[in-house]
């Protein structure tokens, strides 16, 4: 993704952007908001956005202007009128003496005698103390701080303070608008390695486009279709194995969990919605037809999604396993779960 300020919505906050500005038109204004969204949807750049329009001194069409003063300090991260908080990066909580930082800006007028925002990511990681102390912050802001709290669980938000917060749901994007969408931030790409680094990030476009921007990610994108060749006996497993043992083999068995996850899930429920990117429904049509929602088979895609489990669990010990051996022990079972000519 280009480093330059992004004034644009993505595609599927578009409505909520819309709709947002104009309950501001209507005189709607609160003080603070809950935006809240699945995890890697973009809400952060959101409420980013939010955060460099309320700022920017010369906003255009509900956008902020990329130019102005303000702008510029957004752009290069050192806006003095906006402040970010979040987990420290080892506790994943959210601590009072962060909170306690906050006082200070908060005592400070602004610098451009405009607006003030205060971004504090992951609201449901506040500690109590925490929760307690920006409390009296929500209670009372100066009339001109916005707080704009974001969280992917907002029901694990405490609820005095999501009670003193405007709810802002934001809607996750199809599968149809992530692929458009990375079509046009990494156009380079062919479409199936767009489609896989979908599945590989679990649906999220943001993620998705980050693998596909790693270079040395390469191997990754045409892992999808090298699962998709075994899964159909057109690959001989061994073969296939070489080319990941050596570098790739967490990849592999990332990808094998998640592909397996969601393949038994659909297997029980028959709910396609379940099924995102086009690589792993590929993978979803080989369920042999006999197959489809019958308990054995069931157990059989939770069995190989445990041994999967498992063997992730011993990559990251220090056991150091034979990765060869294991990667085409468990293809080769999965290979034997989907072929349909292996099945009597
Ligand atoms: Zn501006």
């Amino acid at each position: 993704m280009s480093k330059a300020l992004i004034t644009s919505p993505l595609p599927w906050h578009r409505e909520a952007w819309d709709a947002f500005h104009q309950q501001l038109r209507n005189g709607q204004i609160s003080h603070s908001f809950l935006i809240s969204a699945e995890a890697q949807s973009g809400k952060r750049l959101f409420a980013t956005m939010l955060a460099q329009w309320l700022l920017c001194e010369t906003p255009k069409h509900n956008q902020a202007c990329g130019q102005c003063g303000a702008c510029l300090l957004s752009d290069a991260g050192s806006n003095p009128d906006f402040i970010i908080v979040q987990p420290e990066e080892k506790s994943k909580i959210i601590k009072i003496d962060q909170i306690r930082e906050l006082k200070q800006f908060i005592e400070t007028s602004s610098h451009s005698f405009g607006k003030r925002i205060i971004l504090l990511d992951s609201a449901e990681n506040l500690n109590i103390n925490a929760a307690n102390a920006l409390l009296k912050g929500l209670e009372e802001p100066p009339a001109d701080v916005i707080f704009l709290l974001l969280s992917d669980r907002p029901k694990s938000v405490l609820a005095t303070i999501s009670s003193r917060c405007r709810a802002l749901k934001l809607p996750k994007p199809t599968t149809e608008q992530s692929l458009q969408w990375l079509a046009t931030q990494a156009p380079e790409t062919a479409s199936e390695e767009r489609e896989f680094a979908l599945d590989y990030a679990q649906g999220s476009p943001l993620k998705a486009l980050n693998t596909l921007a790693d270079e040395s990610a390469e191997r990754k994108k045409t892992l999808g279709n090298d699962l998709l060749k075994v899964m159909k006996g057109q690959e001989i497993v061994s073969k296939m194995v070489s080319r990941y043992y050596k570098n790739d083999a967490l990849d592999v068995l990332n990808v094998l969990s998640y592909w397996l996850s969601v393949l038994v899930k659909f297997q029980i429920s028959g709910n396609k919605d379940l099924v995102k990117g086009r690589t792993l429904q590929q993978a979803a049509t080989l369920i042999p037809d006999q197959a489809f929602q019958a308990r054995e088979f069931s157990c059989a895609l939770l069995s190989l999604y445990e041994n999967v489990c498992e063997a992730q669990t011993q990559v990251a010990s220090v056991s150091n396993p034979n990765m060869q051996l294991l990667l085409e022990d468990l293809v080769l079972q999965l290979q034997h779960l989907f072929r349909q000519d292996t099945h009597d």
